[in-house]
């Protein structure tokens, strides 16, 4: 399999799940590829103008292909992407000072691009808001595309043909790019950036797509069409693997097969330890498709249902209407034949810069988008869109035992407000049963005073993604604190310990929906304190629930 004469290199990143795939390397945002660089004499000036002219042509073609897929595909955020990306290929800013490098320096198109794109990444060094920063990979991405056409190489996609599976390598991949190559039928994905509980890779869990990010310096290593073995259960990859890599890694996968069989007739059983303590293992959903999946690992319900992909995925934004997101929540709570499902209300914020804009109406502004308006403060900020949202909720709970989750909850009057927006669509309705609401315990200022905010929640849920990044202030995305993130620290424990008391105390139920759920370092700890039930990623639940059937419950003494 291994292509002739190619070096095999080795890394590793954060990995999405247990999957392994051997496929082939598909390339999709370029890394700095060498580009020719040569002065041209004067009269060729204008041939260098023209191919400029015609490379932007094509690229604005190419643009228009891929906006006509993604329509197809019903994919909101992506067309927004592109349409930034257009506007920033018609910007004479770009292409004029192009076309004046060419002339004064009399240099090849490329290198004259190559060269505009460097100065106007060096500006962007510059800017102190990092939410700016950021657009420099955009820009870059625009140049790339022109430069592309320029040396005849198209950025254009060629989707899996015939049965080999392909590996899609690329500098970073949102949420909404993992899905819909996910849907596309993508065998694996790699970027070179990314953290522990970047959104991304927790999507990635959840449809149970082979995939590493943060993995290093492997765009510059790689080619298209190299063989590579994606190991998303040891977090490694290998490019170009030896004979003896693939004969070492066709057993794993098969021992691997074997291990899964087993793990199958975890399935159809209840969550108990090993001297009869139940602990429910409930799924962590982001979209419907998964549901089927959620069926065969014999989940206990929905502990945590994201929102907010249906509204990426929603094509007619921004009102995403009522009725859209009744049928949707409707259809999951028939699908789940009485067991609980826990709609989370939407969570979003300046961390989705795209959506953010179309539902508030206007771009984001504060330099730090995890402490800024998101969660419960963008919802509070938006009335009109949490009153359709709950509306939705309201009437699909008469169809099935129904939660609503509210996120990033800091205060008792955040949870008292959303109560009272909910009082009054339920006279609307003339809804008069009890929904259950709940506060996402994920903030240090919610667990300090959780037994005020278990007096105004039914029950609690733990978000420990957030909570680890806020409590030791590293954010999860971010693969250089990946380190310092971690729940190890003694004070995740503590919080989440906390967490559990005023919870019991008050009589409400609280589980954990965050990452941690699916560790099985601490499923004893959570058996332990009295925790009443686990929400994870699909992949984990017949992973855990065999863990747990080898435990003792030992009560903690305090
Ligand atoms: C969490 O923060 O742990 C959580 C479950 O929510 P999300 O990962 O969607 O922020
Ligand atoms: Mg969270």
């Amino acid at each position: 399999m291994a292509a002739a004469n190619r070096p095999t290199f080795r890394g590793s990143g954060v990995a999405s799940s247990d999957g392994i795939v051997i496929g082939y390397i598909q390339k999709l945002a370029a890394g700095r590829h060498p580009i020719p660089e040569r002065t041209i004499e004067h009269a060729g000036i204008p041939f260098e103008l023209q191919r400029l002219d015609s490379a932007l042509q094509k690229a604005l073609k190419e643009l228009d292909e891929e906006q006509e897929h993604l329509i197809g595909l019903k994919t909101q955020e992506p067309l927004l992407i592109l349409e930034a990306h257009r506007m920033m290929l018609l910007d004479p800013e770009l292409i004029q000072k192009v076309r004046q490098l060419i002339e004064d320096k009399q240099i090849n198109a490329e290198w004259a691009l190559r060269q505009q794109l460097d100065a106007i990444g060096l500006v962007f060094d510059e800017i102190e808001n990092p939410y700016l920063r950021e657009k420099k990979s955009d820009v870059e991405q625009v140049g790339i595309r022109i430069l592309r056409q320029l040396m005849g190489q198209s950025l254009k996609l060629e989707l899996p043909s015939g049965s080999e599976p392909q590996i899609l390598l690329g500098q970073e991949f949102s949420p909404q790019d993992i899905v819909t190559l996910w849907r596309l039928g993508i065998a694996g994905i790699i970027a070179e950036q990314g953290g522990m509980n970047a959104h991304s890779i927790i999507v990635a869990r959840g449809i149970g797509l082979p995939a590493l990010i943060g993995s290093d310096n492997i765009l510059d290593k790689a080619e298209d069409g190299d063989a590579i073995i994606l190991d998303a259960r040891l977090d490694k990859w290998i490019l170009n693997p030896t004979g003896q890599d693939l004969e070492q890694y066709l057993n794993f996968m098969a021992a691997f097969e074997v291990i899964r069989i087993e793990l199958e007739q975890f399935a159809d059983k209840p969550s108990l330890s090993r001297d009869g303590k139940a602990l429910p293992i409930m799924a962590n959903l982001e979209f419907k498709e998964e549901l089927t999946q959620t069926h065969h690992v014999g989940a206990e319900g929905i502990g945590l249902f994201r929102t907010e992909f249906g509204f990426l995925q929603s094509h007619d934004m921004p009102s995403h209407s009522t009725e859209h997101q009744y049928r949707d929540y409707s259809h999951i709570i028939h699908s789940m034949r009485g067991a609980p499902v826990t709609f989370r209300l939407l969570d979003i914020g300046g961390d989705k810069p795209a959506l953010f804009q179309q539902l508030s109406g206007y771009r984001y502004g504060g330099a730090n988008p995890a402490m800024g308006l998101r969660g419960v403060r963008l919802l509070l900020h938006l009335p009109e869109l949490l009153k359709h949202q709950l509306t939705a909720l309201l009437k699909a709970a008469e169809d099935g035992p129904l939660n609503i989750l509210v996120p990033m909850v800091t205060s008792v009057e955040e949870m008292e407000q959303v109560r009272d927006i909910i009082e009054a669509c339920k006279q609307t309705l003339g809804v008069t049963r009890h929904i259950p609401l709940g506060a996402m315990i994920e903030v240090p200022a919610a667990v300090m005073i959780a037994r005020e905010l278990a007096t105004v929640s039914d029950f609690f849920s733990i978000g420990t993604n957030d909570l680890i990044q806020y409590t030791l202030a590293a954010d999860r995305g971010d693969e250089d604190v990946g380190p310092i993130y971690s729940p190890d620290h003694p004070a995740i424990y503590q919080f989440i310990k906390m967490s559990v008391k005023a919870a019991s105390k008050a009589e409400i139920p609280i589980s954990v929906c965050g990452e941690l759920a699916a560790d099985p370092g601490w499923t004893q700890s959570f058996l332990n304190m009295g925790m009443d039930s686990l929400s994870m990623g699909l992949n984990s639940v017949l992973t855990i629930r065999k863990h747990l059937s080898h435990l003792k419950y030992q009560a903690d003494s305090d």
